[in-house]
């Protein structure tokens, strides 16, 4: 299993200085890369590097590991693109998004992210320093910070490339994480896990995990969103900019938080966990409450992928279900009832008279389809 740990840099003025300059040229010298590719119409990575190798050193002062980094870097900015197009994300032959990303070279910001290999960059574990290749010579002894767990993960599995990231003031390494799969361990029954909008997540053992904090910061920013797109000028969209990557860091922590209480859970009581396959989600929920849901569809896609990642680190089985109608059924007798939802907190059974907190009770059928989900995939196990 692949997984970046991510760690901030605290280098001091003297090194981010050198950061700073060695980022400006790596991206310097991709932006001239971009246009020669462009203009010359020379994108594989072989081709590229006849033309432009010798030049980058020579005049943008990389090192030949940073020179190839930047030549990959600009070739699979251009793959992507390709397949992008090839997929009809930028629409049709001829429209004018399609057009205006061709006729024209990809850019590289000054700032934009740059990635190190062993030989540009070495961890120092023991003293929690980087020591990275720059383009004013070696700079050793570059603070970082992490924590504990993290430190663990990159000592035994950090392994590749990794990611030098400048972002709002501070600097980040993006460090690639190689872990072993662990064998999953047969699960004795499953949590559900419901997701909404009060409570993020509510399993079926009864917890739930509030959206609160998640949602005041929410309504705080939409707020000052507001105000903010009115003015438009460039500073207001920069504090614009910031605070939807402040909000994103924040329900990101969120989403973390829950998604390790939830396999803890798991793990004490042997259970597997059961999500909702959200694959439709954005469709479904379209047809209903189209900004709300829309604007935490990705949120919930994020928590989905932190739980699975959590549970296969901890050998948990993981089954994902149909999330149809788990809100309007009833998790003791099956009976499938708009009515059986009195209001938006309330499951009431009209046919058997179970009451229940409604999330709690969709979490329920979630971890019985769960159990069931389970139970057909491993159906040949048994009979082997
Ligand atoms: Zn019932």
């Amino acid at each position: 299993m692949r997984l970046v740990v991510q760690v901030k840099l605290l280098p001091t003025p003297e090194q981010e200085a050198a950061l700073e300059a060695t980022l400006r040229a790596c991206n310097d010298a991709a932006m001239w890369v971009s246009t020669l590719a462009h203009e010359q119409r020379v994108f594989g990575n072989y081709d590229l590097r006849k033309h432009v190798y010798g030049q980058i050193k020579d005049e943008y002062g990389l090192a030949a590991q940073a020179a190839q980094h930047v030549i990959k870097k600009v070739t699979d900015a251009y793959t992507t693109l390709k397949s992008n197009i090839r997929a009809g994300n930028l629409g049709a032959q001829g429209s004018r998004r399609r057009e205006r990303a061709e006729g024209k070279p990809i850019a590289f910001r000054p700032q934009a992210a740059q990635p190190f290999d062993d030989r540009c960059l070495s961890w120092q574990m023991g003293a929690q320093t980087v020591s990275i290749w720059t383009v004013t010579g070696r700079m050793k002894s570059i603070a970082f910070t992490a924590s504990a767990d993290q430190l663990k993960t990159l000592a035994a599995w950090r392994k590749g490339e990794s990611d030098l990231v400048h972002r709002d003031g501070m600097w980040f390494l993006m460090a690639t994480c190689d872990l072993p799969d662990r064998p999953v361990r047969t699960p004795d029954g499953f949590v559900g896990v419901d997701l909404g909008i009060a409570d993020i997540a509510t399993t079926s053992d009864g917890v739930h995990h509030s959206g609160k904090g998640l949602n005041a910061v929410r309504h705080r920013h939409r707020e000052l969103r507001r105000r903010l797109q009115a003015k438009k000028t460039k500073s207001a969209k920069r504090l614009l900019k910031r605070r939807r990557r402040k909000e994103a860091r924040f329900a990101a922590n969120t989403n973390h938080t829950i998604a390790k209480q939830i396999v803890t859970e798991a793990e004490r009581t042997g259970q597997g966990i059961a999500l909702e396959d959200l694959s439709g989600i954005r469709d479904r929920v379209r047809l209903r409450k189209p900004q709300r849901v829309t604007l935490h569809s990705w949120s919930f896609h994020q928590l989905g992928g932190f739980v699975a990642y959590k549970a296969a680190r901890a050998g948990i089985a993981l089954v994902y279900v149909d999330p149809a109608f788990t809100s309007q059924q009833c998790s003791r007798c099956g009976h499938v009832d708009k009515k059986n939802r009195p209001d938006q907190e309330t499951f009431l059974c009209t046919s058997c008279g179970f009451a229940e907190h409604a999330d709690v009770n969709a979490a329920r059928n979630i971890a019985s389809r769960g159990v069931a989900g389970w139970a057909v995939s491993h159906a040949a196990d048994d009979a082997a």
